[in-house]
């Protein structure tokens, strides 16, 4: 970063600290992880530079022989990962990939069924402040008291409503999707079938948790959550919906594809295609399965019935706290985590009753089994103690130790 520190000091300054933020906590939002020297590299290069509105070999621009190339590369590498007819890596993020999914297959006005906000479901899936809400017509199913998705209520709503979509995927839900019931679903109403994977597309890819690809008409996702790559989205569909979906994207709502990015997206997609990619995969979910055990035996009221994923939503007001106090006090404790609203919340956005934690960025780090007993201790002790600044300081230090037992960014200067 020399360049970057003569020229603005300023915001040279403001990533160092950044940097030793993520070396000396622990990350423990589930949608965070940490991208490879690789991807940072791919991102930062001058592939930033060009303008190649359309699709490889159908551009609107000249000189892009090379960046024909990096799309292509990872285009297939994105079949390839998770076994896919086709794939549009252009969309920004997953915002704007749910977006283009929804225009590519529905008109204005057509009715979606999704996953009740406050059981799971992201924003995008149809929250009143969205514009998208304007837009289309949204439906919502719910989890049942054992914390699973309500298939038979997905069913009811989806005879009683006749949606165009079926939608799945979800932000806080942290169990396992039955796909081939949703199609069956979905068929049953004539409904197009989405699954939205962006938490645990880097578990699918590495064959941990079951794949909607071959069964879905359209698959949306980030990159940049267990996938590891770099902050963006794309969209994975059947070769019927190819030119539906490229259309939706470019022109129907983005501009030129950001190549930069699209190039890091091919170096962490040729991560993932490793073999050892797949052990990181199962050690994020042996990590959160310890994690929900430790958290088990220390009473916490975890939901959904525990975890099969990456993830865990916690009802922390049975610790007789809120969300934003959790948040803040394991805030000072080193410990990242963000506040959560669980099912059918009674308390408001901004402090609900929960606190929403996973495991990828720090399996990333290389933390095991053996840390999440720790770890799942000193949440404990912070969440007990929540007001006790001087204990909360003290767990700061013993996590901070833990962290230089686990490196991150040594190619990068400090
Ligand atoms: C994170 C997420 C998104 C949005 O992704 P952004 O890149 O933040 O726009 C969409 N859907 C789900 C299920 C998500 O978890």
């Amino acid at each position: 970063m020399s360049y970057l520190s003569t020229f603005d000091p300023e915001i040279s300054e403001a990533l160092k600290a950044e940097l030793t933020r993520q070396r000396e906590g622990l990350e423990m939002i589930p949608s965070e992880n940490f991208v490879s020297a690789a991807v940072l590299e791919a991102l930062g290069s001058i592939a930033t530079n060009k303008y190649a509105e359309g699709v490889p070999g159908k551009r609107y621009y000249g000189g892009c022989q090379e960046i024909d190339k990096i799309e292509d590369l990872a285009i297939a590498r994105a079949k390839q990962l998770f076994g896919a007819e086709h794939v549009n890596v252009q969309p920004l993020s997953g915002a704007p990939a749910n977006l283009a999914a929804y225009s590519a297959l529905l008109s204005p006005g057509d009715t979606i069924l999704g996953m009740d906000l406050s059981h799971g479901g992201h924003l995008t899936h149809g929250h009143p402040v969205t514009f998208m809400s304007h837009i289309w017509q949204f439906i919502r199913y719910k989890t049942t008291p054992d914390g699973l998705i309500d298939y038979d209520q997905m069913a009811a709503l989806a005879n009683e409503h006749k949606p165009k979509l079926i939608l799945v995927g979800y932000s806080a839900y942290s169990r396992e999707i039955d796909y081939a019931r949703v199609k069956e679903i979905a068929q049953s109403v004539g409904a197009y079938t989405m699954a939205d994977i962006a938490h645990i597309a880097g578990l699918i890819a590495a064959g941990e948790m079951n794949n909607p690809v071959s069964h879905f008409d359209l698959v949306t996702t980030t990159t940049h959550k267990t996938l590891r790559g770099p902050r963006g989205g794309m969209i994975l569909c059947k070769k019927e919906h190819k030119k539906a979906v490229d259309k939706a994207v470019f022109p129907g709502l983005q501009g030129g594809p950001h190549e930069n990015v699209i190039a890091a997206k091919a170096v962490a997609f040729m991560e993932a295609l490793q073999p050892d990619f797949k052990n990181y995969a199962r050690q994020i979910k042996a990590n959160a399965k310890m994690l929900e055990e430790e958290l088990r035996k220390r009473d916490f009221r975890l939901m959904f019935g525990g975890t099969d994923n990456h993830l865990l939503l916690i009802d922390i007001t049975a610790k007789g706290t809120t969300g934003a106090q959790a948040e803040k006090a394991l805030d000072l404790a080193g410990i990242t985590v963000n506040k959560n609203a669980i099912p059918d919340d009674p308390r408001p956005p901004l402090d609900p009753s929960g606190i929403r934690l996973g495991t990828p960025a720090l399996t990333t780090r290389g933390m095991k089994e053996e840390e999440m007993r720790q770890i799942a201790d000193w949440i404990d002790r912070a969440i007990t103690h929540n007001s006790d600044e001087k204990m909360l300081v003290s767990i700061k230090e013993e996590v901070r130790s833990l962290t230089q037992q686990f490196p991150l960014y040594t190619e990068l200067s400090s």
